[in-house]
């Protein structure tokens, strides 16, 4: 990974009073690297990181890199049965865990050695760690671009997390087209909204200490629409890039003025489509930015194709196109049988190229559903699940998906995780979880149906509570709907479209 080391005394990362000069980056990970490698932590190990979006956790991924290890960051907020099935799967050598984690970690069970890196860890199975004991000089490299960087698990459709593996040379290929297309400079103050665990937090990391520029992390308390607009402001950011449910809530709340956030020169959004409407309010707010559509799963890191919107759209009701494939990466727009569909019409997209993950952690049968190859060429694909098309202009468009994967407030979801859990609940007799777009922050409302066994008591409080159990807060259903048995389609299986109709029909509420 690329930090800049010339710029001892600059402004690294700053999260609200807290600032870190890239000379106290350098130093403190090198410290910590050292650590690591103290602790018997050697080259391919993981490290889970168990912490809180800090510029502590920041040192804590630059540390493990530089020990040559591969870090996986974990939310924090999640039950710890979740979190048990993840440390389970990447099976550390070390957690690196913060304050914030305590009450966690004293319910995880992984049987690595836990090291304290910020605050204390009261109860916790560790004492505080003295990182500064250790030397500050730079560490030797021992990995090469093909290694594993990170592991970021995502929604996995049978109920199990499935961990992306990001080699460093992914990373590097994304930053070698993004940062001369973007233009990041030294001088820049850039975003760090989405959490560690997201993708698109590694372009605002290493984007950001790759060209030398502040990152300023988004204090997990500035939550609404007004505190977001005012951190733009009062950090005076030139870079926002996030998910487009924020730019809605924003919207929505009316939380931007007319011309506001003069220092700032790019808007950037990934992962769901922004409706025309709430882009066209951004570009008449804020004229003075440029406006760009990344578009792109984890498994091809951080994003695969690019739009800059040349202007505000006159029709609302049209779709930004996700635009043309990043230098280095290849898009195709394919049918059942990896055959390429004519311009204009819908098929699958299939990305290649430098962004590529080998696969996922540990799981061939997972990887190999996954990732196809191309009959022609005998290169290796990822198969997105999303469908698409390409225009008459060679740009491609997002359709939709192909199965019953959502975004709901920008998170990736497996709808299929959610039944797993739900179906797993005693007195469950049968259910179904449905996607329904909704008008609200969620962007996807999830839905859930299900019916009873008989003489068994149920109600959607008592659903909500068990699911609460093993499943995050942000894939718990919205709304319930209770039936006697789930309607079925011609073949016996559960009508899905019409249980999504009966969603936007009824209106059913938690
Ligand atoms: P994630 O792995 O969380 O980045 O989610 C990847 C998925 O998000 C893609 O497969 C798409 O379904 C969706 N996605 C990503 N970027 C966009 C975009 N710009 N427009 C529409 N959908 C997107």
């Amino acid at each position: 990974m690329r930090t800049v080391q010339s710029r001892a005394s600059q402004t690294a990362v700053v999260m609200g009073s807290e600032r870190l000069a890239y000379g106290e980056l350098e130093t403190r990970s090198n410290q910590l690297a050292r650590l690591l490698q103290a602790r018997g932590v050697q080259r391919g190990d993981r490290v889970c990181l168990l912490q809180a979006k800090t510029p502590a956790a920041i040192i804590s991924m630059l540390a493990t890199l530089k020990a040559g290890a591969i870090y996986v960051p974990i939310d924090i907020a999640s039950p710890p049965a979740r979190v048990n099935k993840i440390l389970a799967a990447a099976a550390p050598k070390l957690l690196l865990a913060a304050a914030e984690a305590t009450s966690l970690l004293a319910e995880t069970r992984s049987g690595a050695a836990v090291v304290s890196v910020a605050g204390s860890l009261e109860g916790a199975q560790s004492r505080p760690e003295n990182v500064e004991a250790y030397g500050d000089a730079p560490l030797p490299s021992v990995t090469g671009p093909a290694d594993p960087a990170h592991i970021l698990f995502t929604s996995g459709s049978t109920g199990t997390p499935k961990g992306v593996v990001i080699t460093h040379e992914m990373v590097g290929a994304f930053l070698d087209w993004a940062l001369p297309y973007f233009g990041h400079q030294a001088g820049d103050r850039i975003s760090g909204h989405p959490p560690l665990h997201f993708d698109l937090s590694t372009f605002d990391i290493y984007g950001s200490l790759s060209a030398g520029a502040e990152l300023h992390l988004v204090p997990q308390d500035v939550l609404l629409p007004h505190q977001i607009a005012s951190f733009i402001r009062d950090s005076r950011l030139t870079q926002w890039f996030s998910v487009p449910s924020t730019f809605a809530y924003m919207m929505r709340a009316d939380a931007i003025a007319e011309g506001d956030f003069p220092t700032l020169k790019r808007v950037i959004w990934c992962g769901e489509v922004l409706p025309g409407a709430v882009l066209a309010h951004w570009m008449r707010r804020v004229p003075h930015c440029t406006y760009t559509n990344l578009y792109g799963p984890t498994e091809t890191t951080i994003a695969s194709s690019y739009f800059r919107v040349p202007e505000i759209p006159e029709d609302p009701a049209t779709a930004v196109p996700i635009g043309s494939p990043c230098a280095g990466e290849e898009i195709y727009v394919l049918d059942e049988a990896l055959q390429a569909v004519p311009p204009g019409e819908i098929g699958e997209l299939y990305i290649a190229g430098a962004g590529l993950s080998p696969g996922y952690w540990r799981d061939p049968e997972k990887t190999h559903a996954a990732f196809a190859t191309d009959p022609t060429s005998g290169r290796r694909l990822y198969r997105t699940g999303d469908l698409g098309r390409r225009d008459e202009n060679g740009l491609l468009h997002f359709v939709g998906r192909a199965d019953s994967q959502i975004k709901s407030r920008g998170y990736r979801i497996e709808l299929g995780e959610i039944e797993t859990a739900l179906t797993a609940v005693p007195g469950v007799a049968e259910c179904a979880v449905v996607g329904v777009a909704s008008e609200s922050f969620e962007g996807t409302s999830i839905c859930a149906a299900w019916a009873s066994r008989a003489g068994t008591e149920l109600d959607r409080v008592q659903l909500r509570a068990s699911l609460a159990q093993t499943l995050p807060a942000y894939m718990l259903p919205t709304r319930w709907l209770q039936l006697a048995e789930l309607p079925k389609n011609a073949n016996g299986k559960i009508d899905r479209p019409a249980l999504r109709g009966r969603f936007a029909t009824n209106s059913p509420h938690d």
